[in-house]
């Protein structure tokens, strides 16, 4: 059996097509010295937005000044809005490690994403409200329940319970958001459906799978989202965070020495200093809804992968390459490529023939070929382009890893990584590549002691352990 790691071997193929994928593949290409130059950039990022507000690399103080340990209980109701789906849950921490959840999930349409604000959250309202009435337990009870937000987008917090929202990512455009607090515009939503259901606090989905793979294992120093976007959040010293005003520093209190800081690493290089940016790259960012924005996010994330691919698909049907110059509509369409696609042709990656076989069929059932339209070279052409585009993503994805390590002087120490996303969870071989370049940029001691553990539910229990954690802070001014 062949690893979907193993490098890709390509026969039978006209010698101008080889060199043509060669020259291709060299600008994928990301060796140990590259990697080093990408990290050292990323940290003096990661510098730069703890010490000022308003830079790209926003790291936002979350005033998360903990992480749970494992015994913490309580029920509490969670709101996730993720870049793909809206979840409503019930989280029940049970301590000992241990936690039970309902959850419910629901569509986000295109019209909600893209249209008022205020129909986006009247829609997460009447969600939550339909997941109460579905609820057996105290449906008559008037007592109100606490809610975790978890809303997967940059926030500038200022408190546990309210943020202005930076600006949407992720394919989101909704009116008359950016600038305003999202607890807020929640709230207002809840108390306009005369919902008995009070938002305490607001997290990260990062924020979340940190705290929950925390709660799970018992610590975690980083937690990671590699799914529709990326994004990580890691546990800092206080007096890293060079930008919180001595006030704050006060209100926190000689005691509070840590904080959780919700990087938004999507956002890394958007001024283009060092990712190696391809013509491939640049057709995606031109014709997105952000431009010049969440650039790394563009490189990584499940949103834009299958993009890409389809984008140097098509420029290898307009040279000749591929397909005997045929396309289909799909291959045509924007978007028209979606990143499963990636991975159900990667999914069968056993031997050649059955790698070849499968890509075939994806191609005819998923991408509208005919038969006729494709050839053996064509799958072996189709399985390079996937392959070369998820691995420079899995090795770019080790550089925010170790760059987290380094700023936190944690290389060479046992740590704990919780990851969460469709790229970790579906992607074959993500985690193997990325691990493969962690050894290149921190050697293979240091990797092994990198334990990455995927944080099950990570934004419904992140988002429970958050108003936990309000209500402890609540409870503590009240005394
Ligand atoms: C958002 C982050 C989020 C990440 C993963 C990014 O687009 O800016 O806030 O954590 O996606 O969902
Ligand atoms: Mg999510």
């Amino acid at each position: 059996e062949k690893s979907p790691t193993a490098d890709p071997v390509l026969h039978d193929l006209p010698e101008a097509t080889l060199k043509e994928l060669d020259r291709i593949e060299k600008m994928f290409e990301l060796d140990a010295a590259y990697l080093r130059r990408i990290v050292d950039q990323f940290v003096a990022d990661f510098r730069k937005g703890l010490s000022k507000y308003g830079e790209p690399m926003a790291m936002i103080p979350t005033y998360v000044s903990g992480v749970p340990d494992g015994s913490e209980t309580g029920t509490f109701l969670a709101l996730d809005l993720g870049g793909t789906n809206l979840r409503v849950c019930e989280v029940t921490l049970q301590g000992n490690h241990k936690f039970s959840l309902r959850q419910q999930k629901y569509k986000v349409s295109t019209e909600l994403k893209t249209g008022e604000a205020k129909a986006l959250f009247d829609y997460m309202a009447d969600s939550v409200d339909h997941f109460l009435t579905d609820r057996a337990v105290d449906a008559e009870n008037e007592e109100t329940l606490h809610l975790g937000f978890t809303f997967s987008f940059p926030v500038e917090q200022s408190a546990l319970d309210k943020g202005l929202l930076l600006t949407w990512t992720k394919g989101f455009s909704a009116k008359n958001a950016v600038g305003n607090d999202v607890v807020g515009l929640l709230q207002d939503a809840f108390d306009r459906k005369h919902l008995h259901v009070k938002c305490t606090a607001l997290v990260n989905d990062t924020v979340g799978t940190l705290m929950s793979r925390a709660y799970l294992s018992g610590s975690c120093l980083l937690g990671a989202i590699f799914g529709t976007g990326t994004n990580g959040a890691y546990v800092e010293d206080v007096n890293e965070i060079k930008k919180l005003s001595p006030e704050i520093r006060k209100e926190l209190g000689d005691h509070v020495t840590k904080m959780i800081i919700n990087g938004e690493w999507g956002a890394f290089d958007n001024a283009r200093k060092v990712l190696p940016v391809t013509m491939f790259d640049n057709k995606l960012d031109r014709e997105s809804i952000n431009p010049r924005f969440q650039l790394f996010e563009k490189f990584i994330s499940g949103m834009y992968q299958g993009e890409i691919c389809r984008n140097l698909l098509l420029y290898l049907v307009d040279n000749g390459y591929l397909f005997n110059g045929y396309s289909t509509a799909q291959l045509n369409s924007h978007y028209g490529l979606d990143t499963s696609v990636m991975d159900a042709i990667h999914a069968a990656n056993m031997n050649s023939s059955s790698q070849s076989i499968q890509t075939r069929k994806v191609l005819i059932e998923q991408m509208g070929f005919q038969p006729n339209q494709v050839s053996d070279e064509d799958t072996e052409i189709v399985l390079w382009a996937c392959r070369t585009v998820a691995t420079r993503a899995a090795r770019l994805s080790a550089c925010a890893v170790a760059a987290v390590m380094e700023q936190t002087k944690n290389v060479g120490n046992a740590l704990d990584v919780g990851v969460d996303g469709s790229m970790v969870q579906f992607y074959p071989g993500f985690e193997d590549r990325l691990r493969a370049a962690l050894r290149d940029l921190v050697g293979g001691d240091a990797e092994k002691k990198v334990t990455i553990g995927m944080a099950k539910d990570g934004s419904g229990v992140g988002a429970a352990l958050g108003a936990l954690m309000a209500k402890k802070q609540a409870d503590g001014k009240a005394q």
